[in-house]
């Protein structure tokens, strides 16, 4: 089935959505006085963690990282904070940098994970936006070929920025992981210190040091120690863990 879809400008994806962001739109973040959210999930080369068909993508966007006597993988991402509006969105529901808005926005509603297919039930385009516009999607295919350039650079950027992000991480302490699938651990850094490791990291040579797993009950926690890796025995008080654990 073909799919159509033409943005009504409603504003609901610029609510309540953090804006994951590349390194550089971090930086630029930062600087406008917004707050960046750093979410983080791992998995192991075990595969715990990881539907085998997944691997390849999560593999190029995530760091390679010790963790027990065993190695990790650890996909970091640096996020706009938006809890409630966008501090960018204003009262006519439009973009305040629409020219330099993030590349996330620009390919919103489409996915940037190959293993997502799009699913307009899941998104907050309201009907009326699929119901009108151009064809976006034709037998599978995506017709924009702009769209499909701004996923490509978005991807691009999630594997160019991974080893710089591991190590603004470990500037600022973030040294805890959630499972994949299980949940996030999601950090709310100061944002001068942030800034400032976004800028030591880029000249600094990586160190490997350990990460450790939290995990969402006793069941996950005997498979991460199975496989090698270490367990969070204790919260530190610089997270938060969302789980994916239905209840
Ligand atoms: S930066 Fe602009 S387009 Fe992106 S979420 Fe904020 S208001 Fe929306
Ligand atoms: S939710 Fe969809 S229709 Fe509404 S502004 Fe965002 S992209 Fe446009």
């Amino acid at each position: 089935m073909n799919t159509h879809f033409s943005c009504v400008g409603c504003g609901k994806c610029c609510t309540d959505h953090h804006v994951p962001l590349t390194l550089d739109e971090a930086r630029l973040w930062a600087a406008d006085g917004g707050n960046v959210i750093v979410l983080v999930e791992g998995f192991l080369g075990n595969g715990l963690g990881l539907p085998q068909q997944q691997r390849e993508h999560a593999e190029r966007r995530s760091a390679v990282v010790p963790s027990g006597n065993t190695e990790a993988f650890v996909a970091i991402t640096f996020a706009a904070y938006n809890a409630g509006r966008c501090r960018n969105l204003d009262e006519d529901n439009l973009c305040r940098i629409y020219e330099r808005r993030p590349l996330v926005c620009r390919i919103y509603p489409m996915e940037i994970n190959p293993h997502i297919p799009l699913n307009p039930a899941a998104k907050d385009c309201p009907p009326e936006s699929w119901e009108q516009g151009p064809a976006l999607i034709v037998g599978g295919e995506l017709m924009d070929l702009e769209l499909a350039e701004l996923i490509r650079r978005s991807r691009q950027a999630d594997r160019d920025d991974v080893q710089t992000k591991e190590t603004v991480c470990a500037l600022l302490g973030i040294r805890t992981t959630a499972l994949k699938g299980d949940g996030f651990t999601a950090y709310l850094p100061d944002m001068g210190a942030f800034a400032q490791a976004l800028e030591s990291a880029a000249n600094q040579t990586p160190v490997a040091s350990e990460w450790v797993f939290h995990v969402s009950g006793l069941d996950i926690a005997e498979q991460v120690l199975d496989a090698g890796a270490r367990v969070a025995t204790e919260v530190p008080a610089n997270y938060a863990f969302i789980s994916l654990r239905a209840a």
